[in-house]
């Protein structure tokens, strides 16, 4: 019987604690900028880091924040297939005051 109650204790808690996850995951949900998976695809996608970042996803953040100006800190990209098609989409994409995001090679 004791088992019992432990168990049914322990179902309890699980719920308790997945429906508070649950909510919290809606409440503290952040919008990201859907540039930065834009760019994020236009990137080679190796997640090598020799740009200097933890991967293809924080470079397209850093680029999209302004933070990184410079494309061919990614070593690996080429210029007709990855840095020319993210300066034309970001030319095309503003950020909302208007102002272009300056990235270049
Ligand atoms: S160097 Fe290029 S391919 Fe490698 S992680 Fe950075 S952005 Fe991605």
């Amino acid at each position: 019987m004791e088992i019992l109650y432990a168990i049914l204790i322990l179902l309890g808690l699980g719920l308790l604690l997945g429906l508070g996850l649950a909510i919290a995951a809606k409440v503290l949900h952040v919008k990201e900028d859907e540039r930065i998976e834009e760019v994020a695809k236009r990137l080679p996608n190796y997640n090598c880091g020799s740009c200097g970042y933890a991967g293809c996803h924080d470079m397209a953040e850093a680029i999209v924040s302004g933070k990184e100006e410079n494309l061919r800190k990614c070593k690996p990209g080429k210029e007709d297939q990855n840095f020319k098609p993210i300066i034309e989409y970001l030319n095309e994409h503003p950020n909302e005051d208007g102002s272009k995001v300056k990235a270049h090679l």
